[in-house]
């Protein structure tokens, strides 16, 4: 098995996905690349574009009780949902971790079992705010790149205590950043501008943000989520 963190390095690749055949659905222009290119295990790339199918929503996050976590993840995904024309996407927090699609912990990811990302991503890396920082791990398997087998573990790792006040900004931040992972940014934007940049420092979705998440859900995905 080899997970796959989102990192900071990339590689651009142009955005070529198809708009989305709802024609009265907005034509979104302003984005940046969204898709995970990964390594293939027969050479070569994949370039992976996901979204969560309407079967799985409301999407289930099991979140850690310890820092409000729970509540800061809420924020997160009301944040999100709140970016959406057509309610593309929902989420909810649930209690039980056996049934969660994502799985929010605090602290730092293991050491990856399997086989880094290449050349592209280190093995630890997300957003690296002043007091805390994150990371999303993906389950996609060598030969396998079509499924992404759940849980999505998302890492959030204080500095501090999570007491100070710039920790507490910084825990709401990058909750922000990594649950816009979870719901399918896979990638970083080049812009210090939108909350998907690699260390981020604004607050909120942008305009860009917003549009690129709209796209995403707009566009055929070539990986679909596997249950447990
Ligand atoms: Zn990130």
């Amino acid at each position: 098995m080899r997970r796959l963190t989102i990192g900071l390095a990339t590689i651009l690749a142009a955005v070529t996905a198809a708009a989305c055949s709802d024609i009265s659905s907005p034509i979104r222009s302003n984005v940046y690349d969204w898709r995970l290119v990964a390594p293939k295990q027969t050479g070569g790339f994949d370039t992976l574009s996901f979204q969560w199918p309407a079967s799985n929503q409301p999407v289930r996050y099991w979140v850690a009780d310890t820092l409000d976590m729970p509540a800061r993840v809420q924020r997160a995904l009301d944040v999100w949902q709140g970016v959406f024309l057509y309610r593309e996407f929902r989420g909810t927090v649930v209690a039980d971790s056996s049934t969660a699609d994502v799985i929010v912990r605090i602290g730092s990811p293991p050491a990856s079992p399997g086989v880094p990302l290449g050349a592209f991503a280190p093995a630890f890396a997300a957003a690296f705010a002043p007091d805390c920082r994150g990371a999303t791990d993906l389950d996609i398997r060598p030969g396998d790149e079509g499924h992404l087998f759940l849980p999505v573990r998302v890492y959030i790792e204080p500095k501090f205590d999570g007491t100070t006040a710039g920790e507490s900004d910084c825990l709401d931040l990058t909750s922000i950043h990594e649950i816009g992972h979870t719901i399918g940014i896979w990638n970083h934007s080049p812009d210090p501008s939108d909350i998907m940049y690699g260390d981020p420092i604004v607050s909120a979705p942008s305009e860009r943000d917003r549009e690129t998440i709209e796209r995403i859900y707009h566009v055929t995905p070539n990986v679909v989520p596997v249950a447990r």
